[in-house]
């Protein structure tokens, strides 16, 4: 049965302080996390260390890098490989956030390069797709999605496309405000649904969480996660406040 997960994407946001006192009240706020859900707080690296010490004992709750480099080592200045997150504890890693692919240049092609990277030390990568307004408006959203899966994930043998969770992020509702409406969401996540199948089949696609970002927040996230083919969410600016990131776990189904 695939996972339902709330992820937290903090970005570049919050002092050491800061980051240390919202985790902290965050999980405190926490219920149990069942078996079948996880919750996922992706912080600034500077701040893992500490973010792990602080879940520690919390079942089915896990710290996560937002970048890594491809490479495993070697004369990178400033970065940080999928293999360092693991050293020091960290096995999820998202991969291609909008953020990075905009800002940073990273093509399809690099982003397969960092999959790699993160399965060959059997890490999970939380890998982000999802199209900019003016191919939403054109209606071919589906296949621009379909493009960046095939180009950035369908080297993957089956047991590799397994470990890997989707987020699906239209960039016109990230930070935006606008969110898709629950029946936008649930379309394209079916429609990634089957264009995963038809490469693996039935039964791997059913094991892939596919979560959805985009101005996910209280008020959302109920409707949103009880689509069926929506599998929880990434967050963003939601995650940096307590009682609406509390929400948004517990709308989990
Ligand atoms: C994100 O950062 O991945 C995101 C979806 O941000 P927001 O929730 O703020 O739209």
């Amino acid at each position: 049965m695939r996972k339902q997960i709330a992820a937290a994407n903090w970005k570049m946001n919050l002092s050491q302080q800061e980051a240390s006192d919202l985790l902290t009240s965050l999980l405190g706020s926490l219920s149990n996390i069942n078996d079948n859900q996880q919750v996922i707080f992706s912080v600034p690296s500077i701040y893992i260390p500490q973010a792990l010490g602080q879940i520690q004992g919390k079942a089915n709750v896990f710290i996560a890098a937002q970048n890594c480099h491809q490479k495993a080592n070697g004369a990178f200045t400033g970065e940080i490989s999928a293999n360092m997150f693991a050293s020091a504890g960290v096995k999820h890693i998202v991969i291609g956030h909008s953020e990075r692919r905009e800002y940073f240049g990273e093509t399809d092609a690099l982003l397969a390069e960092k999959v790699n990277a993160v399965l060959e030390i059997s890490s999970t990568p939380i890998f982000c797709c999802g199209e900019p307004l003016a191919i939403r408006e054109a209606g071919t959203q589906n296949a621009f999605v379909e493009a960046q899966l095939i180009n950035a994930l369908f080297h993957l043998t089956a047991d590799q496309i397994t470990q890997v969770v989707i987020a699906y992020e239209p960039i016109w509702a990230i930070g935006t405000g606008k969110t898709a409406t629950s029946a936008q969401a649930q379309e394209i996540h079916a429609y990634i649904r089957s264009v995963l199948s038809s490469k693996y089949g039935q039964d791997i696609a059913n094991q892939i969480s596919i979560l959805y970002g985009g101005s996910v927040k209280a008020a959302n996230a109920i409707e949103l996660f009880s689509q069926p083919d929506v599998d929880g969410g990434l967050v963003g600016g939601a995650s940096l406040i307590t009682s609406e990131f509390t929400a948004i776990i517990n709308a989990l189904q």
